[in-house]
């Protein structure tokens, strides 16, 4: 055990109130209480929730310091900590959760009715340093850099989280709708866990290409309806797994409309839109399965790691800006990702 020096001021950009542009503050560093750890952030990532949360959608306490994408190095332990230890690289799983309930036992942690997360529900990392259990951290590998250990964190777990829940499997065909943060994960993981093709739509060129250089079939959704494409591409068939990553009603009807018999479509972008399937033609004659995705589990991370170590998961494209920790910097890519004009991922290094 360290103790943190308790005059070590931290740095964080904030959320003061719902809908009001972030804010840069000075605070005093967050002490590690017993089980807990201090870690000092080396990179964390931007997500689109991120520009939600600004809006007053879904974060629940002002002030706040959003960020939920994290990758550091410890700098202080609290009592009872055996791991990590000071120094160590880490990334953290943002959910922390009781871990005792019966949805916690039974590995289903995102339903912990206790439960918060980082960056949403309790300070995050767009700050020098965040405090939070010393069980949310996984040891990041040397060779993994702390930016691609942050958006492991988000987009690459709920991307391999979408894959499980569709129960991709060997020989498949899949559809991923949206080749952003979770997008070029969701391609590149549904190569490794076996499919025989992965068609990739969306409307950006750049994407797009993006896609194709990591072995998936490109669907320009401009240049017509990417169901009939697909279904053209398959012989008529459709996908066995559909992932929808956009959060538009209408992709969610596609992904839906997409599938072959048996398919599973797994649903994980954000829309309050309502969407609109005709049941007989969509579900019930090809016994479909409509799947949501919420979040994903702390055991699909070292999985992620693993993934990555072995280079099935290539993630040195995936970070495309990286910006400082300030205010303006991190406002200015929020309005970004509410216009979609995003990057692939920004991430801000502090
Ligand atoms: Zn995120
Ligand atoms: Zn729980």
């Amino acid at each position: 055990m360290k103790p943190a020096d308790p005059t070590v001021t931290c740095r964080a950009v904030r959320l003061s109130a719902p809908g009001r542009p972030l804010v840069d503050e000075t605070l005093e560093a967050a002490q590690p209480g017993p089980g807990e750890i201090l870690v000092r952030v080396k990179a964390a990532g931007i997500c689109h929730s991120d520009a939600h949360y600004r809006a007053g959608i879904g974060s629940t306490r002002h002030p706040l310091t959003l960020g939920h994408e994290i990758a550091g190095v410890v700098a202080a332990t609290g009592a009872r900590v055996a791991s990590p230890r000071v120094g160590e690289r880490v990334c953290l799983h943002y959910l922390v959760t009781c871990g005792q309930c019966r949805d916690c036992r039974a590995g289903r942690e995102q339903f912990c009715a206790t439960g918060e997360m980082i960056g949403k529900d309790r300070d995050g990392g767009f700050a020098e340093f965040v405090r939070v259990p010393a069980r949310n951290a996984h040891v990041l590998p040397a060779g993994i850099p702390f930016e691609q250990g942050a958006i492991l964190m988000c987009s690459s777990a709920t991307a391999l989280h979408a894959l499980r829940k569709a129960r991709v499997a060997k020989g498949e065909t899949v559809a991923v709708f949206g080749v952003g943060g979770l997008g070029v994960s969701a391609v590149q993981l549904a190569r490794a866990l076996g499919a025989a093709r992965v068609f990739a739509v969306d409307v950006n060129p750049a994407k797009l290409a993006l896609a194709a250089g990591l072995g998936a079939e490109p669907v320009d959704a401009m240049a017509g309806d990417p169901v009939a494409a697909i279904r053209e591409a398959t012989a008529g068939r459709g996908v066995d797994a559909a992932l929808e990553l956009v959060g538009f009603a209408r992709t969610m009807e596609q992904a839906v409309e997409v599938l072959a018999p048996r398919g599973r479509a797994a649903l994980a972008g954000l829309t309050r839109e309502r969407i609109s399937l005709a049941p007989y033609r969509d579900i019930l004659n090809r016994e479909a399965e409509v799947i949501g995705v919420s979040d994903h589990l702390a055991s699909e991370i070292p999985e992620l790691i693993a993934f990555v170590e072995r280079g099935a998961l290539d993630l040195s494209g995936a970070v495309t800006r990286v910006v400082p920790l300030a205010a303006l910097a991190i406002n200015g890519v929020l309005d970004d990702l509410e216009a979609f004009r995003d990057d692939v991922r920004t991430v801000v290094q502090p």
